[in-house]
């Protein structure tokens, strides 16, 4: 590093300072060409985990991440491209049914995505499960999917933010994930590498999400929109609900199929509920519609219409899966071993610990616990039963599909942990609870 000291740059973010645009030009540089260590680098994040950067910082962080590595254009694409991001939760599978629909209405949905996080599911493990799916495209492959389906879901080639590949790495290590402007400089730096016209943010917010707590969901999706409009791009986010599973599969192939009897009209509410929220806000941000209530209709036509399901099977072609999975589920395979959880109580279904879920689903196979582990993509769980719903003693909670190498009485007892049951009826939650746009953060209930 040439004029700065990494020891002087951890003791002032150490003391509460607020650091330098070059210094953190210096601190990206040194860490992408391998001159500052993973140790400085470790004790800097925890730094700033425990005091934060201010918005000029996350800014500037943001953009020199971006800047670290290439940028996938998609001039000559026709119409408008509208991204959408999710920061991870539990059968968390919106992205598969929001992106045919949207792309239905005639807006381009191009995404580039990840694998499985922590106790949360990844998009690209998940697609997996379809036989034959390619989920690494080359930037001219990628840009064809798009134009021919509306639709194209990628990983990130290798030179996309490098420095977030890095970055992210460490941080899963060191327990420095959790930071609203650490989250903030990782996803947007991502997003903005990819030339979209607009985003669309689901912050997840409970106890299935990286910031469980309200408040912090809040601060993230203000800043992650006020990043994205400074940008220069139109960016919307919702806050929605991750206090348990989103919808009934929780899994690989299960969170697939569930995904395609939702884009037959068979979707459970929650997870409705929440996809075509965010449906309606990537309308509206590519300018197709002002009004949500007009935006979620048109929406749910092209499902009725069997428009979307059609782009989603188009999508499985040109991405070289079988899109024979839409109406044979059997083509996903079998899991080595099936069992129910029973519940030893009658009672309702007070609440259902996401975070404990997921990990739950590594442990039966569907998660990875090291990088290296492999993912069995038939692996999952599939509920019978959500919070709100009635259960008497003897009735199956849920069913287990997992590779039979789990410990049986352990997953039992930490799923039935994770699953309160009891007298009193509680209200089904509600799932779409902020709105953010360039103006602030409102109720969804008043956007
Ligand atoms: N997802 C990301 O891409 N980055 C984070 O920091 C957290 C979730």
């Amino acid at each position: 590093m040439k004029n700065f000291n990494m020891y002087e740059i951890i003791t002032k973010k150490r003391d509460g300072s607020i650091l330098l645009k070059e210094e953190l030009q210096a601190v990206i540089d040194g860490y992408v060409d391998g001159s500052i260590p993973d140790y400085q680098i470790s004790a800097l994040l925890m730094a700033i985990f425990l005091n934060g950067l201010d918005m000029r910082e996350t800014e500037d962080l943001t953009g020199i991440m971006l800047r670290s590595g290439d940028s996938i254009s998609l001039e000559g694409i026709d119409g408008i491209k509208v991204d959408k991001h999710s920061t991870g939760g539990v059968g968390d599978k919106v992205s598969f049914i929001v992106t045919p629909i949207v792309a239905a209405c005639g807006v381009k949905v191009p995404m580039l995505s990840g694998r499985a996080l922590g106790h949360t599911g990844g998009t690209l493990d998940k697609l997996e499960a379809i036989p034959g799916f390619n989920v690494f495209l080359e930037v001219d492959q990628f840009r064809s999917v798009l134009n021919k389906c509306g639709m194209v879901i990628s990983g990130q080639t290798e030179n996309i933010v490098p420095a977030d590949k890095k970055l992210y790495a460490l941080r899963d290590t060191t327990a420095t994930v959790n930071s609203i402007p650490l989250i903030t400089s990782s996803i947007m730096s991502k997003k903005l590498a990819l030339g979209t016209d607009a985003i669309v943010l689901d912050v997840k917010t409970g106890s299935g999400a990286f910031l469980p707590d309200i408040n912090d969901g809040i601060e993230l999706c203000k800043s992650m929109v006020n990043i994205g409009e400074k940008s220069g791009r139109k960016t919307l986010g919702l806050i929605t609900n991750m206090n348990e599973p989103l919808g009934n599969a929780v899994g690989n192939s299960v969170e697939i199929i569930e995904s395609i009897e939702c884009l037959k009209g068979k979707g459970p509410d929650d997870l409705m509920d929440v996809t075509l929220a965010l449906g309606a806000c990537m309308l509206i941000a590519a300018g197709e519609e002002n009004d949500f209530a007009k935006g979620i209709k048109r929406l749910k036509e092209t499902i009725t219409s069997g428009k979307a399901l059609s782009i989603f099977k188009d999508f499985i072609k040109a991405q070289e899966g079988d899109p024979g999975v839409c109406e044979d589920y059997s083509l996903f395979g079998e899991s080595v071993s099936s069992w129910d959880l029973i519940s030893d109580r009658s009672g309702f279904v007070i609440s259902i610990n996401a975070f404990e879920i997921g990990m739950s689903a590594i442990d039966i196979g569907a998660g990875r616990r090291k990088k290296e582990d492999q993912i069995d993509h038939t692996a999952g769980f599939i509920f019978h039963k959500r919070s709100g719903d009635r259960i008497e003693a003897g009735e199956k909670i849920l069913s287990v599909h997992s590779s039979g190498k789990e410990d049986r009485k352990a997953v039992e007892q930490r799923l039935l942990n994770a699953i309160n049951i009891s007298s009193g009826v509680p209200a089904k939650p509600e799932m779409v609870l902020y709105y953010a746009d360039h103006s602030g953060i409102k109720e969804w209930s008043k956007a």
